[in-house]
């Protein structure tokens, strides 16, 4: 896992198509992908296509909000998109303890399985 930073990140080269990805869904603001390793039969991540200093969660300001919002709203249409009728989970990883590895911000959309709670 990564050390919190600014550093450009794996995503931009994704979203600038120069890493290849498995597009779910796109919009001017929005990028859905598969995760490379699936924790579920359905695993996708939904970025904002400009980081605008939201490495993570804890990083975000009142100019957030509606990019915050989109992010779950599209995560919703992508569950119903993937056929993920019985149900699905959000995760937001934040910071070295929330174990993320990635430092712009995303939303994991996980499912097609019995999910449990707690998580480790
Ligand atoms: P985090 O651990 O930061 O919450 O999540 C980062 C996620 O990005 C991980 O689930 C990891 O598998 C995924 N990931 C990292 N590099 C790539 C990549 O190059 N392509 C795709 N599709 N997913 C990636």
């Amino acid at each position: 896992s990564a050390t919190p930073s600014d550093a450009p990140t794996i995503f931009d080269k994704i979203i600038s198509k120069e890493i290849p990805s498995t597009v779910v869904y796109e919009d001017d603001k929005v990028l859905a992908f598969r995760d490379i390793t699936p924790q579920g039969p359905v695993h996708i991540l939904l970025i904002p296509k400009v980081r605008d200093g939201l490495t993570g969660l804890s990083k975000a300001e009142v100019r957030h909000i509606d990019i915050l919002g989109r992010l779950l709203y599209t995560a919703k249409l992508v569950a119903k998109q993937e056929g993920l009728d019985e149900g699905f989970r959000i995760v937001i990883n934040d910071g070295p303890q929330g174990c993320q590895s990635v430092y712009h911000i995303h939303v994991h959309l996980i499912g097609g399985r019995q999910m449990n709670w707690p998580p480790g």
